[in-house]
């Protein structure tokens, strides 16, 4: 397969040929054609003209028919695009089966919503009325990163369709087969109006630089880090553009003394560890009172080196190998420094042996650093690296858990009501978890505190980004 730029309902194939690489065996994937500023300009135009035509943004039950063939479509080559995903992204097929289920299911949770919004009316005095409606805001630039293409894509796509607004897609290049994959799905759609939905791909960053300051661009839902996310908001600034960002995270656990320790050990291994630590949500920092601290690292140490590190396609693989030699020499950083500043528990190491190959397999760590200020505890480290922090109470822990300037997420572990409550509220974070991690749902909003992020997605909240409210007056006057 050659994944083309999708534009007006037509397949187009300029630019040059690259290719995607698979992170576990380094194989050469899935081919794609580079975007350029002409096809770029044909995306956006398309989907203003869709746009204006009132053919799409009008018809919410097209729209939401569009969203179930969408999903029906994804389920049909479900088995195809979870390896492509697996392939691509080095995540392992678990995972990635949960991954595409939670797109089909978002489909269908905004095809509801689209049938479902109504405006207001209003007489703040007699013989006025005051009428509020929502309408679609227009053109949606949605930009995605490679660690969960079909989720992410769906999870900003659907609500702006559910909105009414038309979109101009802009994939991560590392996971340009997978997305392919996925316009295929969306081009199948008999309910598609042309020009409502485009993509264009790109070979490293050009496509979405233009894209986000472009005057045709109304809102843009951008998914990925939290440095991108600055300058794309500075980019946005001319043109005053709507922002949906959602960005990275270093999420704290909090295990209280009086948690179950196993079932939080257990939740910490599988929070902290999907696709080897790189998903935005993973927890990277976990709170203890300085008496459990021997006993909850003894504890991780076990658990993470028992973890089979292998092939993400092999059904028994646990952790995959990291996106990138990029990726891994950021790893092996990390390690030298925590070594030089930290206590270490669990070395990770670059595994580069006959069985690994060249590619960037790594095994986890755990190590103790005291400095709240240390870069190791204030940067997201986005690889399979835990931080073990002790604190004396509850206010430290608290004051602990908000100190660094993320906010995407935390969990909580106690057996105490109240405590688990007090802490939901205390800490800083768009989403807590309470005796769990990583419960993501379509119907649940999430999204950043602070430089985690601007807006929600997901829930009803999530169409949000996508939609303006028009105040509309009239006096009727006396009889
Ligand atoms: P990234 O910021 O490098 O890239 C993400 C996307 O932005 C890609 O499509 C890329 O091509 C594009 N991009 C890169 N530079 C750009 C620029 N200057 N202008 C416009 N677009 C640009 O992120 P990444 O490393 O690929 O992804 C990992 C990051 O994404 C992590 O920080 C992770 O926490 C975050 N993330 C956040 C969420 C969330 O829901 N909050 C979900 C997944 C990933």
């Amino acid at each position: 397969m050659t994944a083309k730029h999708f534009i007006g309902n037509a397949w187009i194939s300029n630019g040059d040929i690259i290719y995607t690489k698979s992170p576990s065996d380094q194989s050469q994937i899935c081919d794609y054609h580079k975007g350029s500023q002409s096809t770029l300009e044909d995306a956006i135009h398309s989907a203003r003209t869709a746009f204006e035509s009132d053919q799409w943004k009008s018809r919410s039950r097209l729209r939401a028919q569009f969203l179930i063939e969408l999903a029906d479509g994804i389920r049909s080559v479900e088995e195809q695009l979870v390896l492509m995903i697996t392939s691509e992204s080095g995540k392992v097929i678990s995972q990635v089966r949960h991954e595409v289920k939670a797109a089909i299911n978002e489909c269908i949770y905004y095809a509801g919503l689209s049938r479902a919004q109504f405006g207001r009316v209003a007489e703040f005095d007699s013989g006025q009325q005051s009428l509020f409606t929502r309408e679609p805001i227009g053109v949606a630039a949605i930009i995605v990163p490679w660690n969960a293409p079909a989720t992410l894509l769906i999870r900003s796509l659907a609500p702006a369709v559910a909105a009414g607004c038309t979109a101009v897609i802009k994939p991560a290049h590392e996971s340009a087969g997978s997305h392919g994959i996925l316009m295929q799905c969306i081009a199948r759609c008999s309910s598609l109006v042309p020009g409502a939905i485009n993509s264009v791909n790109d070979g490293g960053i050009a496509m979405s630089q233009m894209l986000v300051s472009h005057p045709e661009i109304d809102v843009i839902s951008y998914t990925g880090s939290t440095a991108t996310g600055k300058k794309i908001m500075e980019a946005a600034a001319g043109s005053l553009k709507r922002l949906s960002l959602e960005l990275g995270g270093k999420s704290p656990a909090i295990i209280f003394e009086d948690a179950s320790i196993d079932q939080a050990i257990d939740e910490i291994v599988r929070g902290a560890m999907p696709h080897s630590g790189q998903m935005c949500t993973a927890i990277g920092r976990v709170l203890v009172p300085k008496n459990l601290h021997s006993q909850v690292v003894a504890l991780l140490v076990n658990r993470l080196s028992e973890l089979k590190i292998g092939h993400a396609l092999s059904s028994d693989s646990q952790i995959g190998p990291l996106i990138n030699e990029a990726a891994a020499e950021r790893y092996s950083k990390f390690v030298d420094q925590a070594k030089k500043d930290g206590e270490m528990h669990l070395t990770g190491e670059r595994l580069d042996s006959d069985q690994f190959g060249s590619a960037c397999y790594v095994s986890p760590t755990v190590a103790s650093i005291d400095d709240v200020n240390h870069s190791l505890v204030q940067t997201e480290l986005f690889s399979p690296f835990l931080l073990v922090e002790t604190f004396v109470d509850k206010d430290e822990a608290i004051h602990r858990a908000n100190s660094t300037t993320y906010g995407l997420s935390a969990s909580v572990y106690t057996k105490t009501t109240k405590w688990a409550q007090r802490a939901a509220r205390q800490i800083k974070a768009g989403t807590v978890w309470i005796n769990c991690h990583n419960r993501l749902m379509v119907e649940a909003e999430t999204g950043g505190y602070r430089t985690s992020g601007l807006g929600r997605l997901h829930g009803v909240e999530g169409l949000a980004p996508f939609l303006e409210t028009k105040h509309i007056y009239s006096e009727f006057g006396e009889w």
